[in-house]
């Protein structure tokens, strides 16, 4: 996808703290980090959102979360919690137009989020 700063990211065309990679999925460092850990997790694919997502794309989303669980666990903050956070659409405040996932850990977290 033109233009997209997470695509050109997967495609090495920008750099990032890359942290996990596989053939479908990258998790990098987020550049202005919410918590002593925040991770993003994309997949190589762009799709805008997970109103994007295809229905039979639930392999995908269901990886990213088990390689979230284990970057968490390879981080050290298993144990302590994390929170894994899918911003979508413009409530939400997505301002990234390539769905990400959220790792956030390594402090308290608030309940509810703002
Ligand atoms: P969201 O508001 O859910 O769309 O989150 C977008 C996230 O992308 C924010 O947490 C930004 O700090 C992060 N971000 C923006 N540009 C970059 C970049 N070049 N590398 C890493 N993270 C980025
Ligand atoms: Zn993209």
């Amino acid at each position: 996808m033109e233009n997209c700063l997470f695509c050109k990211i997967a495609e090495k065309g920008i750099p990032a703290k890359i942290v996990y990679e596989d053939e479908a999925i990258l998790a990098f460092e987020d550049i202005h980090p919410k918590a002593p850990t925040h991770i993003l997790i994309i997949p190589k694919d762009h799709f805008a959102s997970l109103n994007d997502v295809p229905e039979d794309k639930g392999d995908l989303l269901g990886h990213i979360l088990i390689k979230a669980r284990q970057i968490a666990r390879d981080k050290g903050i298993a144990e302590s919690g994390y929170r894994i956070v899918l911003n979508t659409a413009r409530d939400s405040g997505q301002d990234v137009f390539h769905i990400h996932f959220h790792l956030l850990g390594g402090r308290k977290m608030s309940w509810p989020p703002g």
